[in-house]
């Protein structure tokens, strides 16, 4: 005789309200952290932690972000250098600032502020910057040795990331993940990381076919894409973690890369737009300086 209950009386269990990835909260908490180990380096060394920012041109936008890292740095203590170079430099003429900040002991962390005039050889100036400095995570020196597993900053938005999923007690291992996205800075570190903590991952990207079909099954989804809602609200697999990295200003706030309405009653976990992905990025950019500066000082992180 059947011991299964007639599915009239079954009811469907409450499902538990999603996470919310709360990136501004944690990145406030993780600066709170940071002030005292400026602190002790100071004491140790004499010299105050730095990050040299370089400007290449006069995007306003990428000024803002300098800006924004460069306030970064004054909260907890730090120092930031500001390098502005006019948008005629050359290739060679950036790579001699960059080698000179690099000889620099005051100097614990280069960035180079992204994009940079077409006719200057970004690879090759990225490249220039050296493995402890590179606390951005941009050379391919240190991507190569992240995607070994083996020591070297990461890009700070997938970085960031990380530490969120970490600090949340998302287990990752077995999760089939789905990044949306395949940039240097983003899309392709972030799947190396994903996989690094043992995840299945796929990598779509603009030639993708049937985008909908691969974020469906996926357990975590992270869009790094740059479209404005790109990924539907209606593919998102009942459960999914959901990071959005993307941002588009709109009256009264913004949007993602994700269709956020309606995420929140399927998803276990996701990010808010803004307050997610953003905060993270600047608060790993300045852990990572605070990191190199303690192991010029020698001081155990
Ligand atoms: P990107 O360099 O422009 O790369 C975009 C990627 O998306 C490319 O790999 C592209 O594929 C793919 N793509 C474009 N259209 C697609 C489509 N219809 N279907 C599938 N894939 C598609 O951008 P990014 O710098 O990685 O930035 C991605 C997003 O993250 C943007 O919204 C950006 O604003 C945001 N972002 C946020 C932060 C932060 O701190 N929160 C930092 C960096 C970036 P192909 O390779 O085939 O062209």
């Amino acid at each position: 005789m059947s011991t299964a209950k007639p599915s009239s009386t079954a009811k469907p269990s409450p499902k538990l309200a999603a996470t919310v990835l709360d990136g501004k909260a944690l990145a406030k908490q993780m600066e709170q952290q940071l002030s005292p180990r400026v602190e002790a380096i100071k004491e140790k060394t004499g010299r105050t932690p730095s990050l040299a920012t370089i400007l290449v041109g006069d995007d306003p936008a990428s000024a803002t972000y300098v800006r924004m890292k460069g306030n970064a740095c004054k909260r907890v203590g730090m120092d930031s250098i500001k390098v502005e170079l006019p948008s005629e430099t050359t290739t060679e003429q950036l790579m001699a600032k960059i080698d000179e900040l690099n000889d620099d002991p005051d100097v614990h962390g280069i960035l180079l502020q992204h994009p940079i005039p077409d006719h200057i050889d970004e690879r090759a100036c990225f490249d220039q910057i050296k493995l402890a400095k590179d606390v951005d995570g941009v050379t391919c020196l240190g991507f190569g040795r992240m995607s070994m597993g083996e020591p070297a900053f990461g890009s700070c938005t997938p970085q960031g990331i990380m530490y969120m999923l970490e600090h949340y007690d998302i287990e990752l291992a077995g999760l089939e993940a789905v990044v949306v996205g395949r940039s240097p800075i983003l899309g392709k570190p972030m799947a190396m990381m994903l996989l690094n903590e043992n995840c299945t991952v796929t990598i779509c990207h603009s030639k993708t076919q049937d985008l909908a079909a691969h974020i469906q099954r996926a357990d975590i989804v992270v869009g790094a894409v740059g479209v404005p809602e790109l990924i539907k609200a209606e593919w998102i697999k009942e459960g999914a973690v959901v990071i959005d990295a993307g941002f588009h200003p709109r009256e009264g706030g913004g949007v993602g890369d994700i269709e956020m309405s309606g995420v929140a009653d399927k998803a276990s976990a996701y990010t808010p737009v803004p307050g997610g992905v953003g905060p993270m990025t600047i608060n790993t950019l300045i852990r990572q300086t605070v990191i190199a500066a303690e192991r010029a000082a020698g001081i155990e992180a």
